[in-house]
């Protein structure tokens, strides 16, 4: 076992509350590619913000769900992986409080998570924006599979979206609140496959930081708190996190 997994344990162990935070770096394992990694994924060879874009849910719902129809197929059958189970166990255990994600792949959810924060939304529902009916996914994807037009529809016959923020949208208030305020709280912000450069988990580090909490960093790449971090581990999520709960 690393040093650093040792160190993160013992962390874990003498921290009263520990907040953790995860991006698209957890799901990858799941086979889940990092949407932002250069010339991978589903968005290679689309602009994102030209069809993810409530504007253009809006005027062209087709053309959304085109795209989208797209995102909800490269997400079927996914499972969560053992870095999602880690969290979920390191919740059980009552040493981790909640998790922050922005992740929409709804695995933390199946993975156990009860505190869970998707400061993104989750395709786990859509929503009709005129009468407010929601919709769990399977029952999405069966009638995006069955319109004839390629537009899943509520039953007053409008479009229905998905319960993700789109791009133009405004993010999940009470949900940005409580994920601040959490970070606030923490002793120590547990950061699990999150480069940290997208708003607003972004800020959380910072936030914790600031009020004399601890930063723990379990990430590939580079982050912008990787000097800031008072552990920083850059294997594979699945072996790290796995490391850390055999020695807790
Ligand atoms: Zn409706």
């Amino acid at each position: 076992m690393s040093s650093g997994a040792a160190r993160l344990a013992e962390l874990l162990r003498s921290s009263d509350r520990v907040l953790a935070l995860t991006g698209a770096g957890i799901s990858v394992p799941s086979g889940i590619p990092d949407f932002r990694s250069p010339g991978t994924g589903l968005w290679a060879n689309v602009d994102p913000m030209q069809v993810a874009h409530i504007e253009v849910f809006l005027r062209e719902p087709g053309r959304f769900w085109r795209f989208y129809g797209q995102r909800f197929a490269a997400l079927r059958g996914k499972r969560p992986n053992a870095a999602h189970l880690a969290l979920a166990e390191l919740e059980r255990r009552g040493v981790v409080e909640a998790v922050v994600t922005q992740n929409i792949d709804g695995l933390h959810r199946l993975a156990g998570t009860r505190d869970l924060i998707e400061v993104h939304g989750t395709i786990g529902t859509s929503s009709c924006l005129e009468c407010d009916e929601q919709h769990e996914l399977e029952e999405v994807r069966r009638r995006l599979a069955a319109a004839p037009d390629g537009v899943p529809r509520c039953s007053c016959g409008a479009a229905l979206k998905p319960d993700v923020v789109l791009f133009g949208e405004l993010l999940p208030e009470a949900a940005l609140e409580r994920a601040s305020a959490l970070a606030a709280a923490a002793d120590l912000l547990l950061c699990v496959g999150s480069s940290l450069e997208v708003y607003p988990v972004a800020q959380l580090p910072q936030i914790t930081l600031s009020a004399g909490g601890a930063v723990a960093l379990v990430t590939i790449g580079p982050t912008p708190y990787d000097r800031d971090a008072v552990v920083r581990l850059t294997g594979d999520v699945v072996d790290e996190l796995g490391a850390v709960l055999a020695a807790l």
